[in-house]
C-alpha cells in the first residue's frame, strides 16, 4: 500500500537528521573510510584525554580482539550527567513512573541525578569497591537502579544487573561468576500489584556465594526483611554520604558492564561491554534511529535488566542529555491502557517496546488506546523478536494513527545497539523488514552450508557482520575462547549473528529468526517467522510459534503452537481453517502438520518465545529441556507437555 511504503517522516514541523538521499551518502561514507567516521562520532563524547587510534580490530579465530578509541580516556557517567549540568541542570533527566498509577512519580533532574550518583559511588566505595570490582545489580524498575549503574561507572567497577524476576539460584550464579563484590537490593519489589521478595531472595542466593560479598538494601516498599551481618541500609548510608565524588579516569576500552544474554537458545553468556565505543554508539543509535531532538520524551519499556535498558533507558538518551522514562509496572496493570496513560501523561515523543507486548495488547482491542490521547507520539519502535506484520499494522494504525515512522530496530545484547533499522525520514517502510543496516555496519548474507557470501541482492542465508562497531561486544566474561568459537569460529573472518535473513529485491533485510529454529520440509529451508506471522495475520489467533519435528517422510514436519484471541474457542473446524489459512497465504509448504492449542507460549523473562523448548516437545523428547532458568512461567510448559500432539 502506498502510505506503508511512503518515506515517514515524524508529524511534526522538526527536519528529521536524516532524508533518504543524506542516509545513503553518510552510509557509503560510513563504510569507505570507517575511521574519519567514527573518529568524527568518538567526538560526540567528552575525553578527558582524546583518543588518537580509531580501531584495532581482529575477527580471525584464535586471535579475536576488538578495541576502538583505545588510547583515550573518559567517564562514562560524567558523559551521561556531568557535562550536562551548565546546560540542563534543572531539566529532568529522569521521570521515574511507579507500578501503582495512584502513587506519586518522580522527576528526576541532572542536577538530582548528580547528587543521588555521587552519593551512592561513594557508599560503594565505603563499601570497598574499586576500580574494576564488579556489582551486582538487582533492583526493580526504581531509580536507584539508574543511580547504582552510573555509580559503578563513576568509579570504574563493573556492574552485572540481574533481572529482579529472576530466582535466587539465577542470581547466585552470576554473583559468583563475575566474582562480585557487592550485590545491590532492595527489599521488595511491586510489578503489576503484585511484590517479589528481592531481599529474601537475595539471601538464599548469598547461602552460596562468598561471605565477603556484602549486600547494599534500599527500600522500596518498607516491607519486612531479615537483616545479617552483611547488609548495608542504602537509605541510611545516603544521608551521611558525600555528595560530591570525582569521576574516575577510565580507559576507553576499560569494562563498562557484564550482561548475560536472554536465554533464548541456551545457556546465558556473559557479554562484556565496554566504555568509550560503547557509548558513542549508544548515544548515536538513540538520537539517529529515534530521530532524537533535545527537548524530547523518549520512553522504552524494557527493563533495565535487558540490554535494551542499558542502551536505551539510561546510557543512550542520558549521554544525549533527554529525559528518559523508568517504568517501574505491566502493559496490563491496572489495566491494558497503561502503556498509553503514560504516554498521555508524559507527553511521550518516542515510544519503543516488544512484539510480545504489541500482540498482548492487541489481543485487548482497540478501546485501551483510543480512550488517550497519543498526539505527541512521533516515532514508535519495536526490538526483541521479528514483528508480525499483522501486530505492525495494529501498532501502526491504532497507536501511531499511521503517522509515525514504525522502526523495527534489529540487534543484540552482543551488539549494544541497533545494527538494521529503518530510519525516521530516509526509509520506505515495510512491515516486519529490519530493513536497512545503520552506519558503519556491514551485514553479508551467507550460504549457510558453504559459508560463501550470497552476493545478489536477492538473497537467502545466515547473517554475518563483516566488520566492527564500536558498541560491539569484547569478549565472554571470563572466557574469551568461548567468545571466539560462538561468534566467529562458523563462518571465518565474519562475526557470526545466530540469525538467519532473507535479502529482498530492494536490499531489505528480513529476519527470518534462529539459525537453530529453520526448518527444512522436504528440503525446503523455512524460517519459523513467516509461518508464525501467517498464523498472526488469522482474526482469532493472538499468538503463534513453529518448530520443526522429525517428520518419515518430509524429514521435518511443521509443528505449530497457536494461541487464541480472547473469547475464541479451539475446535477441530478451526484447526482445518488454520491449515487451510497457512496453505493459501504462503504455499502447500508451509501447511503445519500439527498444531496444538497453547493457552501460552514459553517465553524468556524478556518476552520472548523460547523454541529450543517448544521443538523438545514436538520431537516428544521433554526429558531435557535443558537450561529452564530463564523461563518466566514454568508452568505453561507442563500444559503444553500433557497435550502434546506427537505421541508415539
Ligand atoms: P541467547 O543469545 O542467550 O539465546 P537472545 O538471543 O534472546 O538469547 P538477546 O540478545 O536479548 O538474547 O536477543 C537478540 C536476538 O533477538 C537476535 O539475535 C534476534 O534473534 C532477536 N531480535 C532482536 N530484535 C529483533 C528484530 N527487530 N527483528 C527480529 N529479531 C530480533
Ligand atoms: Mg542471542
Amino acid at each position: 500500500m502506498a502510505t506503508e511504503t511512503m518515506i515517514r517522516t515524524a508529524p511534526d514541523a522538526r527536519v528529521p537528521h536524516v532524508n533518504a538521499q543524506q542516509y545513503k551518502a553518510q552510509y557509503e561514507a560510513s563504510i569507505s573510510d570507517p575511521d574519519a567516521f567514527w573518529a568524527a562520532q568518538g567526538k560526540r563524547l567528552d575525553w578527558i584525554k582524546p583518543f588518537t587510534t580509531v580501531q584495532n580490530v581482529d575477527f580471525k579465530l584464535g586471535q579475536v580482539s576488538i578495541k576502538w578509541f583505545e588510547d583515550g580516556v573518559l567517564n562514562v557517567s560524567a558523559n551521561c550527567i556531568d557535562r550536562h549540568l551548565a546546560t540542563r541542570g534543572d531539566q529532568t533527566a529522569i521521570i521515574w513512573e511507579p507500578d501503582d498509577p495512584n502513587d506519586a512519580a518522580l522527576h528526576i533532574t541532572y542536577k538530582d541525578l548528580h547528587r543521588s550518583v555521587c552519593k551512592m559511588a561513594n557508599i560503594l566505595e565505603e563499601l570497598g569497591v574499586r576500580k574494576g570490582d564488579r556489582v551486582v545489580i538487582y533492583l526493580p524498575m526504581i531509580p536507584e537502579a539508574a543511580y547504582a549503574m552510573l555509580a559503578c561507572a563513576r568509579i570504574g567497577a563493573i556492574h552485572s544487573i540481574v533481572f529482579a524476576g529472576f530466582s535466587p539460584d539465577a542470581l547466585g550464579a552470576r554473583i559468583n561468576g563475575c566474582d562480585a563484590k557487592v550485590v545491590i537490593t532492595a527489599d521488595e519489589a511491586p510489578r503489576g500489584g503484585r511484590k517479589t521478595a528481592l531481599k529474601s531472595n537475595t539471601d538464599a542466593a548469598l547461602l552460596h556465594c562468598s561471605d565477603k560479598v556484602k549486600c547494599l538494601v534500599v527500600k522500596r516498599t518498607g516491607g519486612q526483611t531479615t537483616w545479617t551481618d552483611r547488609d548495608y541500609d542504602y537509605n541510611e548510608m545516603a544521608l551521611e554520604a558525600d555528595d560530591h565524588c570525582a569521576p574516575a579516569e577510565m580507559n576507553a576500552e576499560d569494562p563498562l558492564f557484564i550482561l548475560y544474554t536472554s536465554g533464548s537458545t541456551g545457556q546465558p553468556k556473559g557479554v562484556v561491554h565496554t566504555s568509550g565505543g560503547y557509548l558513542t554508539y549508544a548515544a548515536m543509535t538513540h538520537e539517529m534511529v529515534f530521530d532524537y531532538h533535545e527537548g524530547d520524551v523518549f520512553w522504552c519499556t524494557a527493563d533495565v535488566g535487558w540490554v535494551t535498558g542499558h542502551s536505551y533507558i539510561v546510557y543512550g538518551p542520558l549521554a544525549n542529555g533527554a529525559t528518559t522514562i523508568m517504568f517501574e509496572g505491566v502493559p496490563t496493570y491496572p489495566d491494558a491502557g497503561r502503556f498509553w496513560a503514560v504516554c498521555e501523561k508524559y507527553r511521550v515523543n518516542q515510544f519503543y517496546t516488544a512484539p510480545t507486548a504489541i500482540r498482548a495488547l492487541m489481543a485487548a482491542g482497540n478501546d485501551p488506546v483510543e480512550r488517550y490521547d497519543l498526539s505527541d507520539l512521533r516515532v514508535l519502535g519495536t526490538v526483541g523478536e521479528p514483528i508480525n506484520p499483522e501486530a505492525w499494522h495494529w501498532y501502526n494504525d491504532v497507536v501511531g494513527k499511521g503517522k509515525c515512522p514504525i522502526v523495527d530496530t534489529w540487534w543484540q545484547t552482543e551488539t549494544g545497539g541497533h545494527l538494521l533499522t529503518p530510519l525516521p525520514g530516509a526509509t520506505e517502510l515495510k512491515p516486519g523488514s529490519a530493513q536497512q543496516p545503520f552506519f558503519g555496519i556491514v551485514p553479508k548474507v551467507l550460504d549457510p552450508q558453504t559459508g560463501e557470501e550470497i552476493t545478489t541482492t536477492e538473497a537467502e542465508g545466515v547473517l554475518v557482520l563483516a566488520s566492527s562497531w564500536p558498541g560491539q561486544m569484547r569478549t565472554v566474561w571470563g572466557d574469551h575462547d568461548r567468545f571466539e568459537k560462538t561468534y566467529f569460529s562458523d563462518y571465518e573472518g565474519y562475526y557470526f549473528t545466530g540469525d538467519g535473513c532473507r535479502r529482498d529485491a530492494d536490499g531489505d533485510y528480513w529476519i527470518t529468526g534462529r539459525v537453530d529454529d529453520v526448518i527444512n520440509v522436504s528440503g525446503h529451508r523455512m524460517g519459523t517467522a513467516e509461518v508464525e506471522s501467517a498464523l498472526v495475520a488469522h482474526a482469532k489467533v493472538a499468538e503463534a510459534a513453529v518448530v520443526g519435528y522429525p517428520h518419515d517422510i518430509k524429514g521435518q514436519g511443521i509443528y505449530a503452537y497457536v494461541t487464541l484471541m480472547n473469547g475464541e474457542t479451539p475446535s477441530p473446524e478451526l484447526r482445518k481453517e488454520l491449515e487451510t489459512w497457512v496453505r493459501t497465504e504462503i504455499g502447500p509448504i508451509a501447511k503445519p502438520d500439527l498444531i496444538q492449542w497453547a493457552p501460552g507460549l514459553p517465553k524468556t523473562r524478556s518476552g520472548k518465545i523460547m523454541r529450543r523448548i517448544l521443538r523438545k516437545i514436538a520431537e516428544d523428547d521433554f526429558g531435557s529441556l535443558g537450561d529452564t532458568s530463564t523461563l518466566a512461567d514454568p508452568s505453561v510448559v507442563d500444559d503444553l507437555i500433557e497435550n502434546r500432539m506427537n505421541r508415539e
